[in-house]
């Protein structure tokens, strides 16, 4: 509209891209110096279970409140530190500080539960994952068992061979391995036999509407039977409510990540969720 809308319109519509170009190199700069500020904080997400809502897992996602302008959703800034680079700073700083605080917790007494990180496809790419992980791993003194890495669909499209490789290497370390977002990538079927993965992720936007649409009742169910198939758990995302948990458990899947049970909470008081040990809904 604005294109169309003569010199000034697009004159305008200029000014707006200078702007955007702007707010977005001002982020970046803040980005950058996020680490170094302690500005940057991983909350936890409990993996309950459906059947008697024990605390089986949790994921851990990134926040970043930055002292100038405030709480920034991972949603704003991940793509930015993939656009510039920063992704992988921040990243090492993600799987370290899950693995340190996964082990405090266990040395606290609190009964060891698995944590999941997210890396990003650009940052598997890169290589340098299995060496970040193998460090963490040995400098936290956490157990290997207890951590997983979710990876995307996308991390399995270009250099398969290399991803496959990393992946490998991975397990053989005893880390786990999940594929996030399921269904929502641009990826063929054929890479789940390929792939050495121990857990689906069937993504929020099936199970959104899936009291109330057909087709990503379809596609749930469909994840939770190839999952079966292929001997790999499946976890719920995003389950907001009884009915939707009601529906998944009756579709066959066990283990839910959602608001329903907890919203992702700061490291105290998922130290509070583990010691009890239990979620109620
Ligand atoms: P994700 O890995 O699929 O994480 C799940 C997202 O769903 C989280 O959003 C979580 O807060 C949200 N969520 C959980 N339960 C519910 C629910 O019941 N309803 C709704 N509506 N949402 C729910 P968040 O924390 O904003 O993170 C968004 C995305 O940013 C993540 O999606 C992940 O792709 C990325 N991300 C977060 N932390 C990291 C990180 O440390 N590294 C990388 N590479 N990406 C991250
Ligand atoms: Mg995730
Ligand atoms: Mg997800
Ligand atoms: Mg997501």
């Amino acid at each position: 509209d604005m294109k169309r809308s003569g010199r000034n319109g697009f004159r305008f519509f200029k000014g707006e891209m200078n702007a955007q170009a702007l707010r977005w190199l001002a982020l970046e700069t803040r980005l950058r110096r996020a680490i170094e500020r302690e500005e940057l904080a991983l909350h936890y997400q409990p993996q309950v279970s459906r059947i008697d809502g024990s605390v089986v897992g949790m994921e851990a996602l990134l926040r970043w409140r930055s002292e100038e302008i405030g709480a920034v959703p991972p949603g704003d800034f991940i793509p930015l530190a993939e656009d510039t680079g920063l992704i992988h700073p921040i990243g090492e700083w993600v799987i370290r500080r899950a693995c340190f605080q996964n082990k405090a917790w266990q040395n606290a007494g609190l009964a060891p539960v698995r944590v999941a990180v997210n890396v990003s496809a650009n940052q598997f790419k890169s290589g340098a994952v299995c060496a970040i992980v193998r460090k963490a791993l040995a400098d936290s003194g956490l157990a290997p068992r207890y951590l997983e890495v979710e990876l995307t669909e996308s991390v399995m499209l270009g250099d398969s061979a290399a991803a496959e490789a990393q992946m490998a290497e991975l397990r053989a370390m005893g880390v786990s391995l999940s594929l996030d977002d399921f269904g929502t990538g641009y990826s063929s079927l054929g890479y789940l036999s390929r792939f050495p993965l121990d857990k689906l992720k069937i993504d929020q936007t099936f199970v959104r509407n899936i009291t109330t649409e057909g087709r990503s009742a379809a596609i749930a169910q469909a994840t939770i039977a190839l999952a079966q198939g292929l001997s790999l758990s499946v976890v719920a995302e995003g389950v907001e409510t009884v009915g939707q948990r009601d529906f998944l458990g009756l579709i066959g899947c066990d283990v839910m990540q959602g608001y329903l049970y907890s919203r992702p909470v700061p490291a105290h008081e998922m130290a509070q969720l583990l010691a009890k040990g239990r979620v109620a809904v």
